[in-house]
């Protein structure tokens, strides 16, 4: 037939990265804050980690390594935006805590509260399992007023307040994509 291939016209616009919310230089400033936050309440007891992933990924291995207390590092693994799904399906428990924590002080780690179910029902498995006290912390936090009913209120510690917007990099994906943008940044796009 000759002649150049046309690419097919897209039925919906592709997703893409769109501005920088937050640059990497303000991420680290505010890691190093948290984990200064994080050291004096603990006040040297030890910590137990419980990194929600995939998301907290990257924000758990850069905030550990800021704080000095002993400490044991737990991965669980709930999901609530599977592949391309940009508003919340409800979190699904992939991977829980361990058996038996009791006694323990539990820092659980997450990328975002959004509408807080998936933090609250991480509490709730974390003080089934026995533990003394369970803090959260999350990098960022969407506006309160999204929160549901059902959901984590608030965390104890939070690195950045957000719009409502839907965001990627530093460990934040997109269909399992974008996690390794060291920046924060706006998707556009996606459906
Ligand atoms: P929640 O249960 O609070 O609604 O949602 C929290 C979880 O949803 C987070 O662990 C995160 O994985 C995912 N999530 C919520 N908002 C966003 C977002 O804007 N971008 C990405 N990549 N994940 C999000
Ligand atoms: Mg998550």
């Amino acid at each position: 037939m000759g002649g150049p291939a046309i690419a097919p016209i897209p039925d919906n616009p592709r997703p893409h990265v769109g501005r920088v919310l937050v640059p990497r230089e303000r991420i680290a400033r505010r890691v190093n804050d948290l984990a200064e936050a994080i050291e004096a309440d603990f006040d040297g007891r030890p910590i137990t980690i419980a990194a929600v992933m995939t998301g907290a990924l990257i924000f758990v291995a850069d905030l550990v390594r800021r704080l000095p207390s002993a400490m044991r590092i737990h991965l669980v693994q709930i999901r609530s935006y599977p592949g391309r799904a940009v508003a919340s399906q409800g979190p699904t428990l992939l991977a829980g805590p361990p058996e038996d924590l009791t006694g323990q002080d539990v820092l659980l780690i997450d990328d975002i509260l959004d509408s807080g179910r998936t933090l609250k029902r991480a509490v709730e498995e974390f003080r089934r399992a026995g533990a003394h006290a369970v803090r959260t912390c999350v990098l960022v936090a969407k506006p309160a007023e999204v929160r549901a009913a059902d959901g984590l209120a608030r965390a104890d510690y939070v690195g950045f307040e957000i719009p409502p917007v839907f965001v990627v990099g530093y460990g934040m994906d997109f269909d399992d994509c974008y996690r390794n943008l060291p920046d924060i940044a706006v998707l556009e796009g996606g459906s």
